[in-house]
């Protein structure tokens, strides 16, 4: 019978299941939300009635109820054969995916005072599907792996040394499954090899990062210490003065109120006051409000500005990627994102670009452009369930 691989995607209420076979296409995906609220509702991709979950539900009942679901679709005939589990920290201790055992899962929970908001989920989703699935393989990819190659150049803060002998205090990066899987479609639709393929690529979701990518390996990244610095996002500020914070404090804002704005009340939806949604506000910018206008201008000069400064990483450029919601749909974001970088020789054409790249191989850039430009949707769960499945073939249960 078929060996299945399972993806699994924790987040602090949510949980994101993706079943792959082994040829690597995806079966089947599911989505369960509000867990531990007594609005907690899960649902199977191209199903529409949802997969019913008592009130609090927690993500290992979330786990159980989908998994049962997959079964009694007939999606899922038996346990998979490899499980992989994003994991936002690493620290320094990840330069590649790990296959779960106990170290490794320690090592996970020393990272967690690294990334408090995430690590601590992602081990509740490794620690629900080792209950359920005890002799399964278990893979762990790191966001920050990717990154790990970035110089000391790019990644120290100008700090007193003692903060990264004593506690670690570097820049790290995100996002790095999804900007390691652009570097490597952009060398296949560019037909090049990855080691001889130096692209900058632009994660834009919720989340927002950059990267400088040369010769296949992540050399420079917008993201540091926390995923908050760098470009503006959804609902984060990305870059500020850090004299903000003693401003702030005189203001008698304490630090870990003006943390939570910075991270939940800014960027897009502090700008605009509306909403944290691109797609929302380039509606409302186009009825005429202008806070949504500015949020849009703000997002895509800081943007711009970040492609200038990764140039500085690169000594050559074979592509500008975008992905992500935005990045991948935006084509107002990526024109007036570019507008700022006439000088650099980035030019659209603008009909490829209103298509979104589908139809010309992700490439958006016209004829006279000094560089390619090229839009690639992003698909971290691929890589996940590619690296579950060579490492759990390590073990040879596979
Ligand atoms: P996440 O980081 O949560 O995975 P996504 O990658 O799905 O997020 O990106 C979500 C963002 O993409 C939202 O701001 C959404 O408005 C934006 N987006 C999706 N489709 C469009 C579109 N057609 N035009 C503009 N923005 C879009």
């Amino acid at each position: 019978m078929e060996a299945n691989i399972l993806v699994v995607n924790c987040g602090s209420s949510s949980l994101k299941l993706a079943v792959f076979n082994s040829r690597l296409e995806k079966i089947v995906s599911a989505l369960a939300e509000r867990l531990d609220t007594d609005e907690a509702f899960a649902r199977i991709a191209g199903v529409d009635e949802p997969t019913a979950l008592p009130s609090g539900a927690s993500h290992q009942t979330a786990l159980r109820a989908l998994m049962d679901a997959f079964r009694n679709q007939g999606t899922l005939k038996q346990d998979p054969a490899a499980i992989g589990h994003r994991v936002v920290h690493g620290g320094e201790t990840f330069r590649e995916a790990a296959l779960l055992d106990e170290d490794v899962i320690k090592s996970i929970t020393d990272c967690s005072g690294l990334a408090p908001l995430h690590n601590p989920v992602n081990l509740s989703g490794i620690s629900a599907t080792r209950n359920l699935y005890p002799h399964v393989p278990q893979v762990a990819v790191f966001d920050t792996a990717f990154h790990q190659t970035l110089p000391p150049r790019a990644f120290h803060y100008a700090l007193p040394e003692a903060y990264y002998r004593d506690w670690a205090v570097r820049r790290y990066g995100f996002h790095g499954t999804s900007h390691y899987f652009m570097s490597r479609e952009a060398a296949r639709l560019l037909d090049r090899t990855p080691a001889t393929t130096s692209i900058i690529s632009a994660h834009l979701g919720n989340g927002c990062s950059i990267s400088a990518i040369r010769d296949g390996i992540s050399v420079d990244t917008s993201m540091g210490l926390t995923p908050l610095e760098g470009l503006v996002m959804g609902t984060r500020s990305g870059d500020v003065d850090p004299g903000l914070f003693d401003f702030l404090a005189g203001k008698g804002i304490p630090a870990s109120e003006v943390h939570e704005v910075l991270n939940k009340e800014s960027g897009l939806l502090g700008l605009s006051g509306q909403s944290n949604d691109m797609r929302s506000l380039c509606d409302l910018a186009d009825h005429g409000h202008k806070p949504s206008e500015l949020a849009i201008d703000v997002f895509c000069f800081r943007l711009a500005k970040y492609v200038g400064a990764m140039m500085a990483s690169l000594t050559t450029l074979d592509a500008l990627v975008f992905t992500g919601g935005i990045g991948e749909n935006s084509s107002r974001v990526r024109h007036q994102t570019l507008s700022h970088l006439r000088l650099l020789g980035f030019e659209l054409d603008h009909d490829l670009n209103n298509c979104n790249g589908l139809y010309s191989d992700g490439r958006i850039d016209s004829a006279s452009s000094r560089f390619p430009v090229l839009v690639i949707p992003t698909n971290e769960e691929l890589v996940i369930a590619r690296e579950a499945l060579r490492l759990a073939e390590t073990t040879q249960t596979v």
